[in-house]
């Protein structure tokens, strides 16, 4: 698996290409939909690889508190995963940048990197948010959860937050702006 890594002065930012399920992080996030009932995309693959209990854990939490709005995140067992949680978090839908999306994505980020701090974690991965289904254009996304991500590490005790995008084209578009924003990384395979 190709990854590239930058270490900032206040944790390591890793950018790698593959499936998330297979993280090794002590979180990992998923991209859901308000519903919390699970869908295509990253959500499918993780409640496929957490088994069906994660599917019970978000429909309590829909039961306690209803649907989750977009910016906003909530945490559950990660069950079968590696990862011990998962962070639900729910990107905007991109509508041409009029109805907010640039803040709501933020959010939804600095939601989840907030929990994953309140739990004490120190290292979590996150999907391209909003970059599938949801339209998000590729690029501005990236310069908004890198900027995100490098603030989480900054501001709490995580001390590894891993992005995973899934096809090679979206891995350059990432890693190239990760170098704009931070200068080189370093390969690793
Ligand atoms: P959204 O509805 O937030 O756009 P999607 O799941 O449709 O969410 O897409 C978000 C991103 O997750 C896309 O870039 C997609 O290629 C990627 N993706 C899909 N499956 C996986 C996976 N198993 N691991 C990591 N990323 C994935």
């Amino acid at each position: 698996m190709s990854a590239v890594n930058h270490e900032l002065s206040s944790g390591k930012l890793v950018l790698r290409q593959g499936d998330i399920t297979r993280s090794r992080a002590q979180a990992i996030v998923n991209a859901a939909n308000s519903s919390l009932m699970g869908g295509g995309g990253v959500d499918g693959a993780i409640h496929r690889a957490a088994g069906p209990k994660l599917l019970q854990a978000c429909r309590e939490i829909v039961r306690e508190q209803g649907q989750l709005p977009p910016g906003e995140a909530v945490i559950t067992p990660g069950f079968e995963l590696p990862a011990r949680y998962v962070i639900h978090t729910v990107g905007p839908v991109w509508q041409q940048g009029r109805k907010g999306e640039a803040e709501l994505l933020e959010s939804a980020y600095l939601s989840s990197i907030r929990l994953a701090e309140e739990k004490g974690l120190t290292s979590l991965a996150f999907p391209a948010i909003s970059c599938g289904a949801y339209g998000f254009p590729v690029e501005f996304a990236s310069e908004l959860a890198l900027k995100a991500m490098a603030r989480g590490l900054e501001q709490t005790g995580l001390q590894e937050i891993s992005v995973y995008l899934f096809s090679e084209r979206d891995f350059s578009t990432w890693t190239a702006q990760a170098e704009r924003l931070f200068g080189k990384g370093i390969e690793e395979e």
